[in-house]
């Protein structure tokens, strides 16, 4: 039996008693069905946008119009809130991208029946909790299948965010999907096309949020989707590697971004693990002894990807942090680093970026041959180690790896004839290289002697 939310049976009442129908709707339904916690409250209506309005305020509720165009308000009833959207029905997709127009429906079958997939059709009625599954959603569910309801391809075609819509439930749920709505899929890429790079986004920040990224992506690559949307990607295809590798750099690429997943890492560092190769392909170059080369693939990686980003138009926070740790992801550390290397190391990372950076390499010798690192790979395992252990030691000795952690500042610098400006910055350069060099050099007395010695160079 299922278990109703006492405010949600409250609600639904004063919708009954003005004579109005209401169900729950959409993802909460599958959720409530597959046992899991449901999060929002979707509710379908046979009121009017105007007639919830005023049944709710009458209620002692709030109302707030967040999409009237669509026929949806948020309802706010003892500190709960909930989306109520008129019966629809959708006729006209001309573009591909959204409907025309709306126009209400008189069923909550035919709302249904604009819906999706089977899973995400299937309405509980409110408040006594009888399901009206028209498409066999729940035992689609059960059966743990993404089916689109109707005909897939007249589905897709109607609207293109639907394939990925399909490819993102089957990472996010492990779903599979239908094969007759997967082979629906690359007839119509060009439908696809038409979806706004934002939507593509979005649906990829939850294929990433997801347990198994590589579900969706795989799918992705099988249908066109990759190539459509994520074409640096799907070039990775067959790009051989050896040496340490055991798989070409899409696989590579997939299984770094799932451990990525699996650790729970931050959304920047399961991009940057499903992106940080992805300069390979255009630099490789085979090597005197038969061996693949990706001479300074980083550079090119972070390159590509922040062009990637920029078209799917991520903010530019989350574009510098993740090319950021693209760029320094292929430090290679030997014990006889000198002390200096180590604090070269951590000025060109960044101390903030440290934890991040380390995660990105157990991600991508994880991706080595997809597995956790083991006695065959003993030497990374070990090396990274001590890196991190004389890391954090260089840390504790309070040593300068940045311009702020000089012992002189900018306008030190002017006080004694610098002028302001490109040399300025340039000399506060030298000092810290000086510095990691050997930070016994980080008084002012002593600093403020190059400084001089260099602005004589650059000025006489
Ligand atoms: P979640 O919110 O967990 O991602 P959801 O199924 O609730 O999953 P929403 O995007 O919140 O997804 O949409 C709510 C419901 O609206 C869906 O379950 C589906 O019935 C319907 N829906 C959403 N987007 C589309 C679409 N592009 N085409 C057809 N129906 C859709
Ligand atoms: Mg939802």
């Amino acid at each position: 039996m299922i278990k109703i939310d006492p405010i949600l049976k409250e609600i639904a009442s004063i919708f009954n008693t003005n004579g109005k129908e209401i169900y729950l709707v959409g993802g909460a339904v599958r959720d409530m069905l597959m046992g899991k916690k449901i999060h929002d409250w979707d509710l379908a209506s046979s009121a009017l946008p105007g007639e919830v309005a005023a049944i709710v305020r009458k209620a002692g509720g709030k109302v707030i119009p967040t999409g009237i165009k669509h026929g949806t308000v948020t309802v706010i009833y003892k500190k709960h809130s909930a989306e109520v959207t008129t019966f629809r029905t959708e006729s006209d997709y001309t573009d591909g991208r959204r409907p025309d127009s709306v126009s209400y429906a008189a069923t909550i079958q035919e709302d249904l029946s604009r819906r999706d997939f089977t899973m995400n059709a299937i309405a509980l009625g409110l408040p006594a909790g009888k399901i009206v599954d028209p498409f066999g959603g729940e035992a689609d569910s059960k059966a743990k299948i993404i089916r689109c309801v109707g005909n897939a391809n007249e589905r897709f075609s109607e609207d293109g965010l639907r394939p990925l819509r399909a490819v993102r439930f089957a990472a996010q749920l492990g779903f599979t999907i239908d094969n007759n709505t997967l082979n629906a899929i690359s007839g119509v890429l060009p439908v696809c096309a038409k979806v706004s790079w934002e939507r593509v986004r979005d649906e990829i920040n939850k294929i990433l949020a997801s347990n198994q990224p590589s579900i969706a992506f795989r799918l992705m690559e099988q249908t066109g989707l990759l190539e459509l949307f994520l074409g640096e990607l799907s070039a990775c295809r067959n790009i051989e590697q050896k040496g340490f590798h055991e798989f070409d750099v899409l696989d590579h690429s997939l299984l770094a971004c799932d451990y990525a997943a699996a650790k729970n890492y931050s959304h920047e560092l399961r991009l940057a693990a499903l992106l940080h190769d992805i300069g390979k392909p255009s630099v490789r170059e085979m090597g005197k002894e038969g061996v693949w080369t990706f001479y300074r693939h980083e550079e090119k990686s972070e390159i590509m990807a922040r062009k990637l980003l920029r078209r799917l138009r991520y903010s530019n926070a989350i574009i510098e942090k993740t090319c950021h740790l693209i760029k320094e992801h292929m430090f290679i550390y030997t014990p006889d680093w000198s002390n200096s290397a180590v604090r070269r190391f951590i000025a060109r990372v960044g101390e903030s970026y440290l934890d991040d950076i380390y995660k990105l390499r157990h991600a991508d010798v994880f991706g080595f041959a997809g597995k956790e690192q083991n006695h065959n790979y003993k030497t990374q395992n070990c090396s990274l180690l001590q890196l991190i252990d004389r890391v954090d030691k260089a840390i504790l000795q309070d040593q300068a790896f940045t311009i702020k952690d000089l012992a002189v500042n900018g306008s030190d610098l002017i006080k004694i004839g610098i002028p302001a400006g490109k040399t300025l910055g340039i000399i506060l350069k030298e000092l810290l290289e000086t510095v990691l060099d050997d930070p016994k050099q980080n008084t002012r007395e002593t600093l403020l002697k190059i400084a001089q010695g260099y602005s004589e160079k650059l000025y006489h």
